[in-house]
């Protein structure tokens, strides 16, 4: 049996029936990243020795016969822009290349308390800004269903090690898609909480008042798993919301009957790629034939959600990325004469193309004079949107779309075209900036064998409801169970 290919709840069993132990598990795992992250290239960072005391620990408790949790025990590959204590945290930059935090986040404490063993840190997009990966400072990686073609991003690495069965689930994060879109373009399930959902104590900022810490993992019952034990109030986070959390496993139980599910309009647009249209109105027959009422809503303010985006986030990104200036942590450039010297030459070589283009537009958005037209402005318009969706929310109790308006796209297609870029996620950014969950699950298959991804968006703490829509389409189809064969062949 291929330990590496199984889901938590598949090893928990095994764990739990005493027929596999987590050491046999997260050597499994080690001897699959070793065979394909050559071409995979998913992680940055490998911390093999902790991993196996981690295993040895839990399995220790099974011999003695002690009950355990669903996680403990199980492999799982961490973003690294997650702190990790006295493991090095680059958020894929030159910058924080040897950055070593001296505390654990909320996630990872919470992680830690239920015994998971962790594999390693994983690629993303230099703070976490992009939609391909390829905007690492440090290597590309590739999507396991075609090793020429971008994972996603942000989280291309959590989403590229779970297709590739690198880990056996893992967390990224999501300010604007970064989770979901991967997920479509890998094949896997990504899930965004509502803000405020999840802590984000220890998770490096990109735009605060849009990132979400979520699960990627490779069913919607591993979703669950992983959103009870991440989700809850934290008070080193003040914007977490002190609402009970559910146990999300419970969700799976029910069916789809009676469920009101809405289909905007907006997101269906003229020239979207046919077979992720095609996907997408299939799986809102399923539902029809499984009992759920389809309406058709409109959410009016769609086509503002990439500009809105672009000045808020951007505007929130360059206040964070302040606190680079090679005097607190991180980089310091050599040879420079005076302090602004070593200011700039610090920021000039540690951030990448992409980061100074973002702190450049931040900057600009929020300054004397402009400020009003755009940052303001941009706010006024995501108060509008919210409007939209909670009016939207009254008539149903989920929204339908396609996570991303095409499946992966080659490795170099849009480097050179930012803005083509920036419409990756035309249709998760809504998302983020009125702070409701969503989740992407698979849902077909382009002519060449590329996975389209489903996103089902619900309301403010609803994540249960988006976990029982999403279980009860997973459990009726088999897209999920497929597995990339671009790693089978050697060569
Ligand atoms: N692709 C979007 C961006 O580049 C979203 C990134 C994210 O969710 N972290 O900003």
């Amino acid at each position: 049996m291929d330990l590496h290919s199984l889901t938590i709840h598949q090893l928990h069993d095994l764990f739990v029936k005493k027929k596999v132990t987590s050491k046999e598990a997260t050597e499994s795992l080690y001897r699959r990243i070793h065979e394909v992250e050559g071409k995979v290239k998913a992680y940055l960072m490998l911390t093999e020795e902790k991993a196996l005391r981690q295993a040895d620990q839990v399995d220790r408790k099974i011999a003695k016969g002690e009950e355990i949790g669903d996680l403990a025990g199980i492999p799982i590959g961490l973003k690294d822009i997650l702190c990790t204590k006295e493991i090095r945290t680059t958020c894929a930059s030159k910058i924080l290349e040897n950055y070593i935090p001296f505390y654990d986040g909320t996630v990872i404490e919470k992680l830690k308390e239920r015994e998971a063993v962790f594999l390693g840190k994983l690629n993303m997009d230099e703070f976490a800004m992009g939609s391909s990966t390829e905007n690492s400072g440090f290597q590309v990686t590739r999507n396991p269903w075609d090793l020429e073609r971008i994972p996603g991003g942000s989280s291309g690495g959590s989403a590229a090690a779970v297709a590739a069965d690198e880990c056996i689930a893992a967390l990224g994060t999501d300010t604007g898609g970064s989770i979901r879109q991967p997920a479509a373009c890998c094949g896997v399930v990504g899930l965004k909480p509502t803000y405020g959902r999840v802590s984000r104590y220890g998770l490096v900022a990109f735009a605060s008042s849009l990132d979400q810490i979520g699960p990627i993992t490779k069913d919607v019952e591993d979703s669950a798993i992983l959103m009870n034990a991440i989700s809850g109030y934290d008070p080193h986070d003040s914007t977490s919301v002190n609402v009970p959390v559910p146990d999300y496993k419970q969700s799976l139980k029910k069916d789809v009957k009676g469920i009101r599910i809405g289909i905007p309009d907006e997101y269906f647009m003229e020239g979207m790629d046919s077979e992720v249209e095609r996907s997408v109105k299939e799986a809102i027959v399923f539902f029809r034939k499984w009992g759920a009422e389809i309406r058709k809503i409109s959410l009016p303010r769609t086509e503002y959600a990439v500009a809105v985006y672009y000045i808020l986030a951007t505007a929130e990104a360059s206040s964070n990325l302040a606190r680079y200036d090679g005097v607190k942590y991180g980089l310091r450039s050599k040879g420079h004469r005076d302090l602004m010297e070593m200011y700039t030459r610090t920021r000039s070589e540690g951030f990448g193309e992409e980061v100074k283009r973002r702190i450049m537009l931040g900057t600009y958005v929020l300054s004397a004079g402009y400020y009003e037209a755009y940052y303001r402005k941009a706010s006024q318009v995501r108060t509008l949107m919210r409007n939209d969706f909670e009016e939207a929310f009254q008539k149903v109790d989920v929204i339908l779309s396609p996570t991303a308006p095409t499946p992966a796209f080659r490795i170099g297609e849009k480097t050179k075209d930012p803005l083509q870029m920036y419409l990756s996620d035309i249709h998760t950014i809504p998302v983020n900036l009125t702070g409701i969950p969503a989740v992407s699950i698979p849902c077909g298959f382009n002519h060449e064998g590329l996975p389209i991804g489903l996103q089902i968006m619900g309301k403010h703490f609803d994540e249960g409801m988006l976990l029982r829509v999403a279980y009860t389409f997973e459990q009726n189809t088999d897209f999920h169970l497929k597995k990339p064969l671009s790693l089978t062949f050697s060569g």
